[in-house]
This record gives structure tokens, C-alpha cells and sequence, in this order.
């Protein structure tokens, strides 16, 4: 540098002064044209830029004044010769005279720089960039030149790659913050719009030639869209590699190695340009959505040798023009996967909707009206609750927040009602929408409802109707398939139980014949009388178990049916009680008969009849001691009639019982059989039905099976009536039969 030499404390005050400037912006382009600045006024010179080390491409991201090339250029590193040496040695390199260095290769627009000064910007052994000087005199810059921009560089490089990473921050919040516009922009036609633009840079730079190339999405080559010139026909035909070799275009990088830099089949695309006879050109890179998407050029210029600063400003211009037009291309495409999702949404067979967090629907497809059953179909502005069964609302309503709050996906199944009132299940699957993490912690944050903040959720709803009837089903049979599993197991258990005990009770009088027809062979001649007595009277016992062993088997088969008549029970009663007549004689008890005048007609099995009653009234008689009172009552009950009394005047207490009994709402026959006797405790009342059971007021002279009530409860209950007990211990006993007044159905026809 010719100029004045500053004394060093100055240039250090100069260089922190720089350093504050960069420091104090936070957003990456304020940061980097802070330096572009910084570095002009820390050193004199034609102009200053800011590039970008992307893999392979240096990118002009800032400059400044004449000599500085443009913003947004991308050169390939293999290109800038000067350049490169200082990325390859991480040291400054200086070119201090371009028409004499072998390294220089210039750069369309930039024919004036003569001396050149490059920094590489380091992240301690890692290139992110360059910083460049360019000045019109050679010689321009020396060493205290090279020293300060190499300080400059090694203070800014760190603030510039934290100021990016925060920008990369920030734009990834806003992505999620802010969704994609509903509607993309209108599809427009861009080969079309791209021609205009082409044509106007021919015209307006005076160029024999004009053409813009896209990047092909598939093979990423770069095609020909639109031409200007005498060779455009050709021109449109023409596919480049992006190997770098012509206006440093390259293809993605991802696929650099693919097309290589001049390797590989085909000429290098220097050399198909060439071809066409574009060996000058000056070009510009379009770029759509930060992607350099493809270029525009224009080649030979009509007059003189070069393209001057004005052809260059007004194709930066058109450049900028065309990258527009590319770029609304892409955004009319719908959001970047190229799927219409406005026609998926409105096609969906499942209904889709967006909601606030208080239900209100905000969009939503025809899908959801027909599951809703609206005719209208524009439901929004409605609320989901206005839909749902009333008393669902409440679960939906809290996982709506719960979504909001946790940012997580929640499934609920509800129901809905048609204005018809027909009931359907809906399996709602709901999910933040794009844009509710933000809102979402912003409403956390600043302590309000989510709801406040316009948090939105995406819902969708399922038919699960058939899936829940299917499901009920499933379970109802389950149900039964178990309740029937249980009554195999309690009739098997019943019937394990019924054998052991009838083996056990056969034995016992079988064993007494055995003894005592022995003591008739061999015992003593006095007593054969009393022998063959006792053989005679545990063979009647074994004879009558024997029977009712087998009652109780046909009434389980079910074999034992009933041969229901209309009965006048009064005279069943009176030929039972004249049977006991005797025996009651013997033994000194009074039997009492207080049926008085004609019952109404009883369908009921004689025999069965007779049996239950022959079973009630025998056991009064066992059970009751001499002097004793046995009775047998019986009464019409009937919801709308008063019933008579039941049982005798005198009956004390167990007759008054009967009184207690809850009685159905029907007409009923209730026939009572008591006695004065020993009475049952109250903890065996349940057993004394069961099969087999023998109470504890049994003594050696009371002989019985076990088996005469539960007789009596299962012949009752073909009857369809039931048997009740009152009893109370030394007072007596009363046994109830309650028998329907209809007509019996027989279950076996
Ligand atoms: P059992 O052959 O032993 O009489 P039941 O099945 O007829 O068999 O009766 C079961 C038990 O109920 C009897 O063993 C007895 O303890 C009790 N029981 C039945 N009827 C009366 C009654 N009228 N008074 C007292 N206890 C009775």
C-alpha cells in the first residue's frame, strides 16, 4: 500500500474498532456486511468481499466497492487459482500483480483488478470462507497489510460462523412456528417467462448470445430452457455436465464426483459451449430456495472485448429477475415433496379437520360432514361438542389440552350424534398442528391458556362402529362362553358330590342288613324277631333312597316330566293327612287339617303334588316329640285380593311367620305344612335343602335319607313356585309351598 503508514497502536485501534463493528451484530448478514465494511476501511483498496467456503464452491456472500465481484456468485475452488492457495495453505496469499501471476485467472467483470489479497476466515484448522482485497494498482498491498487482514480475519472468522449457526436457529424455529401458506402460488409458466427474460439480456447487453439453464431434478444436469441468438435452436438442445468448466457452474455437489470435472463420457461442457461458439460469457447463477438451481448467461459481446460494469449490473438484475420466477415455480409446486395435499385432504374417506383447542373446527374435509351426517358440509365455526353425545365432551375436551400441553399425539374413542339422534363410535386421532410447538411454549411461558394463544390441533376422525359392535359381541360371547364353562364345572362338581354321597349313604344301611342277617343266621333264637324287624326297616330305608336317588336323577336328566292338571289341592291335602293319620295316632301327635272351603284350582303333577307334601308332612311328624301339634293351612294370595289367614289360630309364632314371606305379584297358592317340633337352627336353614344334608336335630330313631326337602325344592321349581322355611328352634317349624296359579309350561315339549 502507497499510502501513509499508520503507527501501530493506531492500526490496532483500528483493527479492534473493525472487530466491536462485526461483534455487535447477531444476524449473519448483518455480521458479514459488517466486515465487508470493517476490512474496506481497515484497508484502502477497489474492493472488498466476503466469501463462503461451500465444499467445493466459494460463494459471494458480501461486497463492496467497484472492484468486488457479485453477491451471489459462486466460482468453483479449482477456478480461482489465487484463491485456492490460501485455502489449501490456511495462510493469506497476495497476488501483487495479476497480469504477471500465473495463479490469477479473472473472473468476468473483473478485467481491472491488478493486485489481489485473500485471507482465509479459520475455525482453528477449519476453512469456512475468504476475505478479499482487490485494488487497480499492482503492488497495492504490502506486508502490514497482509498482517492486519490476516488479524481481522482470525478475530471475525468465530463471530461470523456463531452469528450463522444462530441464524440456522432461528430459521428452523420459524419453520416450525409458521406452516407453509395453505395455498402455493399459481403454477406459472416458466420456460415461457424464462424466454422473455433470455431474450432481454441479448438485446439489452448487446450479446450474440443469450441462454438460461435449470438444473434437471432427476439426472441434476443442467438444460437448456430458453435461448436467444443465432445458434439457439442448438442452444436448446444443450445438456451440461455442471463439471465446472464452463462459467464455473457445477452441478449439486452431492453429485460433483458423479459428473466429475471433465471426466467421464461426453466433452467437458467448456467444450460443448465452445462448440456452439461460446467461448466469452458472462454468467450469473439463478438460485430457488438457497439452492443454485441453475444460470443465465449472456456470450460474445458485439462490441469490444469484454462485457462492461453495465452488462453486468443489469444481468445481476435480470439474474435476480429469472431466480424469482424459478423460485415461485418451486413454490407453486405443492409443499416441496411435489403431493398435492389440498387434494388428499379433500378425497380422504376419513374425516379431517383442524381445531382449536376449545373444539371450534377451523377446516375441515366433506369426509367429517358425512360422518358428522350435515348436509351443509361447512362446519366450520361449529364446535366438535355440538356434535359428540352429551357427556363425552369432558374426556375429549381435556385431551385437546393434553395435546397442546405435551406436544404428543392422543387417541380418544368417543361418540357422535346425528341431528337424528343416531348414536355412531369414533376413534379420534389428534395431533399438533405445524405450528402449535411454538405456540404452545409461548402460551406456556407467558402462563396462559394454550387456547388463548390460537394453538391448533389436526384431527382425524374414524368410523368405529362396526369395530365396536364387533368388539361387544366378541366380549358378550366371551361372557357366555364363561358363565357356560362355570355351569359344566358346578353341574360336574354336583355330580362328583352326588355320587361320593350316595355310595357313602347306601352303605350305611347296606352294612346293618349284612350285620343283622348274620345275627339271624348265627345269633341269638330270641331275638330273630327283632333281627329280620331291623332287616325289614333299613331295607324300606334303602328302598326309599334308592327311590329318591332316582327322582332326583330323572329331575336332573330332565326325564321326569310333568303331567300338569287342574287339581283341587284341598282334596290332595285331606287324602295325605288321613295316610299319616295312624302313624300321627301312634305317636301321639295332633294332626290338624285348616284348609277351610274350596281353593281355587291348582295345575299342578298329582304325584309331584302328593310327594312334596307326603315329604313336608312326614318330616313334621319325625321331627316333632309326643303331644306335639302338626298342621297343614293353605290360601289364595293375590296382589289386588286380601289373602286369608294362613295356618292355625293357635300356631303361635311359626305361623305367624309365614305372614313375612315376600310374595311375587302374582296370584299364588301357598300351601303350608307346620308343626310344633324341635325347630332348625337358624345356621343349617340353608342346608337342609341340599342333597344328602342331615341336621344336627337328628337322632338314631329319626332315620332318613337326606334327600326328601331337596326333593321338594326341585319339584317346586319345575312348578315354577318355590319353598320357603320359617323355623324356630324348640318352637316348630313351617315349610311354604308357593305355586303359581297358571298353568305350568312344560319345559320338554
Ligand atoms: P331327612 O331324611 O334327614 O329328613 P330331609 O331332606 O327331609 O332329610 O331334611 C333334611 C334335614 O332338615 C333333616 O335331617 C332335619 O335336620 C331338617 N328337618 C327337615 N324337616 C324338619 C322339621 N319339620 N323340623 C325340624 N327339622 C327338620
Amino acid at each position: 500500500m502507497s499510502t501513509e503508514q499508520s503507527d501501530e497502536s493506531d492500526l490496532d485501534k483500528q483493527l479492534l474498532a473493525a472487530v466491536d463493528q462485526v461483534n455487535l451484530t447477531d444476524d449473519f448478514q448483518g455480521a458479514l456486511s459488517a466486515l465487508v465494511t470493517a476490512a474496506s476501511r481497515l484497508l484502502a483498496c477497489d474492493g472488498t468481499s466476503v466469501m463462503w467456503l461451500n465444499d467445493d464452491e466459494l460463494e459471494v456472500l458480501a461486497n463492496n466497492g467497484e472492484l468486488a465481484p457479485l453477491s451471489g456468485l459462486s466460482l468453483p475452488v479449482s477456478q480461482v487459482g489465487a484463491a485456492r492457495t490460501a485455502l489449501d495453505s490456511n495462510r493469506p496469499a497476495v497476488v501483487h500483480d495479476t497480469a504477471e501471476d500465473a495463479r490469477w485467472r479473472c473472473i468476468p467483470g473483473e478485467e481491472r483488478v491488478r493486485a489481489w489479497l485473500g485471507v482465509p476466515l479459520l475455525l482453528g484448522d477449519r476453512t469456512i470462507g475468504l476475505l478479499e482485497w482487490t485494488a487497480r494498482e499492482p503492488g497495492w498491498f504490502g506486508d502490514d497489510d497482509i498482517e492486519m487482514a490476516a488479524a481481522l480475519a482470525r478475530y471475525a472468522a468465530p463471530i461470523l460462523h456463531r452469528t450463522q449457526l444462530l441464524d440456522d436457529t432461528r430459521r428452523r424455529l420459524r419453520e416450525l412456528i409458521e406452516p407453509r401458506p395453505a395455498k402455493p402460488a399459481q403454477m406459472q409458466d416458466v420456460g415461457a417467462a424464462l424466454q422473455q427474460v433470455t431474450r432481454e439480456a441479448l438485446v439489452l447487453t448487446g450479446a450474440r448470445h443469450a441462454f438460461t439453464f435449470l438444473k434437471e431434478e432427476e439426472s441434476l444436469r443442467l438444460r437448456c430452457v430458453a435461448a436467444a441468438g443465432p445458434q439457439r435452436q442448438e442452444l436448446r438442445k444443450a445438456v451440461l455436465r455442471g463439471d465446472g468448466t464452463f462459467g464455473g457452474l457445477t452441478a449439486a455437489r452431492s453429485v460433483l464426483g458423479r459428473t466429475g470435472t471433465g471426466s467421464g463420457a461426453g466433452p467437458a461442457d467448456g467444450e460443448v459451449m465452445a462448440a456452439l461458439g461460446i467461448t466469452n460469457a458472462l454468467i450469473l447463477p439463478l438460485r430457488a430456495e438457497k439452492e443454485q438451481v441453475g444460470m443465465i448467461g449472456v456470450a460474445e459481446p458485439d462490441v469490444g472485448r469484454s462485457f462492461d460494469q453495465g452488462a453486468i449490473r443489469l444481468m445481476t438484475q435480470l439474474a435476480s429477475q429469472a431466480s424469482l420466477i424459478v423460485e415461485r415455480a418451486y413454490q407453486s409446486r405443492t409443499p416441496s415433496d411435489g403431493y398435492d395435499y389440498e387434494t388428499v385432504f379433500q378425497s380422504s374417506p376419513l374425516g379431517l379437520c383442524v381445531l382449536t383447542v376449545a373444539g371450534d373446527i377451523q377446516a375441515c374435509n366433506p369426509a367429517l360432514a358425512g360422518l358428522l351426517s350435515r348436509v351443509d358440509r361447512n362446519l366450520v365455526g361449529h364446535n366438535l361438542s355440538g356434535f359428540l353425545v352429551p357427556g363425552d365432551w369432558r374426556r375429549l375436551a381435556h385431551a385437546l389440552e393434553e395435546v397442546v400441553f405435551t406436544d404428543q399425539r392422543q387417541q380418544v374413542d368417543t361418540r357422535i350424534q346425528s341431528a337424528q339422534g343416531e348414536q355412531r363410535h369414533v376413534r379420534l386421532t389428534l395431533a399438533p398442528a405445524p405450528s402449535l410447538a411454538g405456540s404452545s411454549l409461548k402460551a406456556q411461558a407467558a402462563g396462559q391458556r394454550p387456547g388463548e394463544m390460537g394453538a391448533t390441533l389436526v384431527a382425524v376422525l374414524e368410523d368405529v362402529t362396526s369395530l365396536k359392535i364387533l368388539e361387544q359381541e366378541r366380549v358378550e360371547h366371551l361372557r357366555e362362553l364363561r358363565e357356560k364353562h362355570q355351569q359344566l364345572q358346578d353341574l360336574d362338581q354336583l355330580r362328583t358330590r352326588f355320587v361320593s354321597n350316595v355310595s357313602h349313604e347306601l352303605r350305611t344301611p347296606l352294612a346293618v342288613i349284612k350285620l343283622y342277617a348274620t345275627l339271624a343266621r348265627k345269633g341269638r333264637p330270641e331275638k330273630q324277631t327283632y333281627y329280620l324287624q331291623t332287616i325289614e326297616q333299613e331295607t324300606h330305608r334303602l328302598e326309599t333312597m334308592v327311590e329318591n336317588i332316582l327322582d332326583l336323577t330323572r329331575i336332573d336328566r330332565q326325564t321326569l316330566r310333568l303331567h300338569p292338571e287342574l287339581l283341587a289341592a284341598e282334596e290332595i291335602i285331606a287324602q295325605v293327612l288321613e295316610v299319616y293319620q295312624e302313624t300321627a295316632e301312634k305317636r301321639d301327635i295332633e294332626l290338624q287339617n285348616h284348609v277351610q272351603g274350596n281353593l281355587p284350582g291348582l295345575w299342578a303333577d298329582k304325584n309331584d303334588l302328593i310327594q312334596m307334601l307326603t315329604n313336608l308332612v312326614d318330616n313334621a311328624l319325625k321331627y316333632t316329640p309326643r303331644g306335639g301339634q302338626v298342621w297343614v293351612a293353605a290360601r289364595e294370595i293375590s296382589p289386588d285380593k286380601s289373602s286369608s289367614q294362613l295356618g292355625p289360630p293357635q300356631a303361635g309364632q311359626a305361623g305367624q311367620a309365614a305372614h313375612d314371606l315376600e310374595l311375587g305379584d302374582r296370584p299364588m297358592l301357598e300351601i303350608a305344612v307346620g308343626d310344633t317340633g324341635v325347630g332348625i337352627p337358624d345356621d343349617e336353614r340353608d342346608h337342609v335343602f341340599e342333597r344328602f344334608y342331615r341336621g344336627q336335630n337328628n337322632t338314631p330313631e329319626r332315620t332318613g335319607t337326606g334327600l326328601g326337602l331337596a326333593i321338594v325344592q326341585e319339584l317346586i321349581a319345575q312348578h315354577g313356585g318355590r319353598v320357603a322355611l320359617k323355623s324356630q328352634v324348640g318352637q316348630g317349624s313351617v315349610f311354604i309351598l308357593q305355586f303359581p296359579l297358571v298353568q305350568p309350561v312344560d319345559a320338554s315339549q
